[in-house]
Formats: structure tokens, C-alpha cells, sequence
């Protein structure tokens, strides 16, 4: 199957310059897109073909999220914790940790439908995403993967261990992520923090890692707590605790935040393969601090479970860095964008340049080749993608699902969202 786009004015995501053509675009996780002059005649297409015809839309790539947490998505109005939170460690406590005890498979199966459905609606393609439920591990990351495919959404995920709640289920997380990459499918090896994480799990998540051919996903000095627990436990710096037991060898290890680095952990970092993903928004939300992110260059963005909309987090990290480090507009779209070199190193994950957005951007201002960026950071919003295409494939078309009933998926979500909160209140 060819998908043509017609009529388009195609923003091309690297060299951002703008061209009217025409887009024959291949189907599958490795297909790729090519500018042709004219559409073939229908003699000349295939059975299966579509043509959509953009009236000269903006098309450009989609968007992925470097660090999600779709277990939050039935969360938006629960009932408030029986403590309000002081600290970041007592938001984990409070809010965090007694959602993610609480969820169970159907509620996860709702979590990933409802937050795949809205990546769509703003043209995220893809979710980078680190999953919690320490009461319903076993299968939890197969039902997200597929919740995930249902909407059309790709992914690359792994299971949050940690010590918090006791070796059984540190153990049945180990067991999860083994099974889960034993079976072929994409992923990564999740940790929750330094702070909930001792040495034996540390060790064995760095081995499994290392025996799939993947990295580790664990949040980093995300609040200062994380710092002061692993120098008083361990006697020395988070990010010199991960390099001492081989956590930031791999190219595929992603660590979340790292806002509270000092500069020898900031040259630990930069000197690794590693990848850093910042949520200023997150961070801001859970007053844990900001920073800067100039002494990195493998950095990309995500939402921290926060929302959906990848276009709202590059924003946000534009007006954080423009005063944390004076970001310019290129610097904030590269870190943007880094989220596709990061996944180039997936074979067949899913994100290559077939992945499309068709944006119903009416500008009061020309689009050139040379002033995209002013428009990405002041102009483009999630409200102006109109389709979607993933891995060659329509999934959104005029801002409606072509994969699923939107109605059910959210009818469903609101089901599950009022048995989580009943559970909440129960205690
Ligand atoms: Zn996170």
C-alpha cells in the first residue's frame, strides 16, 4: 500500500525548508517517504492505494515523546491525597504511589488507550514510556504495547522497578521486563529512582539491559532528595553510582531530569552515551527545581505523565531554558527532535519518516525557509493537526480516529477512572 499525499507544502524536519509537492509515502515500521512531482494516475496505483488530497496543508514529521508515564491518565480530577504534599518525596507518597498500587489490568489497558488516543490527537506518534503497577506487573507492559497499536501509537517501554514495596516485586518487575524482551518486543529496562533502587537491583537491571541489547530508564536527581539519600547510603553522587555500576555504558540508557547534578556529574553524563530527557514542566509542577541542559548533547524532551502534547513541552522548555540557559529557538527544536536520532538506534521500532503530521496552520505571517522556528515556538499548536499518519498508515483523519471509537475508548476510561478513584478513597 502507497499512501499519496497530494498538494502539500512539506516542511522537511531537518533542513526545515518548505516545499509544495506532492508525498508518496511507504507503509511498515522501516518505510520511508519520497517528493514526487505528480500523483500516478489510478490505471497506475495499486487496489490498495489511498490518495488524501492536502490543499496545500503543511505536512511535516510527527512528534514522539522521550519520557511518559500513561498510568497517570486516570488521574485528572481524583480525589485529593489524605495528606497535601510538602516535598517531592511526599508527592510520591501521597499521589504517586498510592495510584500506581492501586491499578490493575483493565485500568492499565484504559491508562494506555485514553493517553495513545490523545498522543494522536496531537500528532505524537510515538511514546517513550515508563510504566508503574507494583500489584499487577506480570503482562502490564504487553497490555500497554498493544492498547498502544490499537490507537496506532509506537512504542518503546519498560516496567518501573524499584525496592519501594519489597523483593517480591522488585522480582516479578525483573521477571516482567525479561519476559516482555524475550519476546521480541522493543524495550527498555525501567528503574524508579537511586533513592527506591539498592545494589542487587541496580546490578541485575544493568545485566538484563545488557543481555537484550538495550539501556536502562531510570529518573535522575529529579529532586534533591534522590542526592542526598545516595550520598548518605552510598557515599557518593547519583549519577557516579549509575557510572560505577555500568548503568550509563549503553547508548539506549535514557535518564529522566537530572536537575540536580553537580558539574563532575554533569561531565559523568556528557562523556556517556547517554541520553537525558528533560520535563521542565514536571519539575515546575512538583517544585523539585529547574536547570539547564547546555552540557549535554544527547538530550531530548518528554511529559513526564504531565499531558500529551509534545508541542506544549517544547514550548515550556523554551521559556524554562531561555532563562535557565539563554536556549535560542534551534536549540530548543533540535532537542525536540532528538527523540528520532534516539530511536534510530531501534531497528524497526517504528519511527521512521513515514510518520506524518497534516497541520491546519493558517498563518497572519509568511512561512519561509528561513523562519519555520519563529512559527514552531510562537505559532503551531497540537489544535492544528488535522491527520495523522503512523508507520505509513492514516490514524487520525480530520482530527477523528480512524482506529478506534473515540466515544468508547473514553467511556471506558471514565469506567476505569471511577473504580481507581473508589479504590483512592477506600484507603
Ligand atoms: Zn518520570
Amino acid at each position: 500500500m502507497t499512501l499519496y499525499l497530494k498538494n502539500t507544502r512539506y516542511i522537511d524536519a531537518e533542513t526545515l525548508k518548505v516545499s509544495s509537492t506532492h508525498i508518496a509515502v511507504e507503509e511498515g515500521a522501516r518505510g520511508g517517504i519520497s517528493l514526487i512531482d505528480s500523483i500516478p494516475a489510478a490505471d497506475a496505483r495499486s487496489e490498495d492505494d489511498q490518495v488524501i488530497d492536502c490543499k496545500g496543508r503543511f505536512v511535516t514529521r510527527s512528534f514522539g515523546c522521550g519520557h511518559h508515564h500513561i498510568y497517570s491518565a486516570l488521574c485528572r480530577g481524583m480525589p485529593a491525597p489524605p495528606k497535601i504534599p510538602t516535598n517531592f518525596p511526599e508527592v510520591l507518597e501521597y499521589v504517586w504511589w498510592r495510584v500506581d498500587k492501586r491499578l490493575d489490568k483493565d485500568m492499565i489497558e484504559a491508562s494506555a488507550l485514553a493517553a495513545g488516543l490523545q498522543m494522536a490527537r496531537r500528532g505524537v506518534t510515538f511514546c517513550i514510556d515508563h510504566h508503574a503497577s507494583p500489584f499487577a506487573v506480570e503482562g502490564s507492559l504487553e497490555t500497554v504495547a498493544q492498547a498502544f497499536e490499537r490507537t496506532g501509537i509506537g512504542h518503546l517501554l519498560c516496567h518501573e522497578s524499584s525496592n519501594r514495596d519489597g523483593d517480591e516485586i522488585a522480582e516479578k518487575s525483573l521477571a516482567e521486563h525479561e519476559n516482555y524482551l524475550a519476546s521480541g518486543r522493543p524495550g527498555l529496562v525501567g528503574m524508579h529512582a537511586s533513592i527506591t533502587v539498592n545494589d542487587d537491583l541496580l546490578e541485575r537491571s544493568v545485566a538484563l539491559a545488557r543481555k537484550f541489547d538495550t539501556g536502562v530508564h531510570i529518573h535522575v536527581a529529579e529532586d534533591v532528595a534522590d542526592e542526598i539519600h545516595c550520598e548518605k547510603t552510598y557515599g557518593k553522587r547519583v549519577a557516579q553510582r549509575l557510572q560505577d555500576f555500568g548503568a550509563l555504558e549503553s547508548p539506549k540508557t535514557i535518564l529522566g531530569h537530572c536537575v540536580h547534578f553537580t558539574d563532575e556529574e554533569r561531565r559523568i553524563v556528557s562523556r556517556s552515551p547517554a541520553w537525558v530527557v528533560s520535563n521542565v514542566e514536571s519539575n515546575q509542577n512538583n517544585n523539585v527545581g529547574l536547570t539547564g541542559y547546555d552540557w549535554v548533547d544527547n538530550i531530548m524532551l518528554g511529559t513526564d505523565g504531565m499531558h500529551n502534547d509534545m508541542i506544549r513541552s517544547a514550548k515550556a522548555h523554551h521559556l524554562v531554558c531561555t532563562a535557565t540557559e539563554g536556549i535560542g529557538y534551534d536549540e530548543v527544536y533540535r532537542r525536540f527532535r532528538n527523540v528520532h536520532k534516539y530511536l534510530a538506534q531501534f531497528d524497526g521500532v517504528g519511527d521512521n519518516e513515514n510518520n506524518l503530521v497534516v497541520l491546519d496552520y493558517d498563518s497572519p505571517t509568511e512561512i519561509t525557509d528561513d523562519n519555520f522556528l519563529g512559527h514552531f515556538i510562537f505559532g503551531l499548536e497540537s489544535a492544528h493537526v488535522n491527520t495523522v499518519i503512523a508507520q505509513g498508515r492514516v490514524i487520525m483523519a480530520d482530527r477523528k480516529s480512524t482506529l478506534v471509537d473515540e466515544e468508547e475508548v473514553f467511556t471506558y476510561a471514565r469506567e476505569q477512572g471511577v473504580r481507581l478513584w473508589k479504590k483512592l478513597t477506600e484507603g
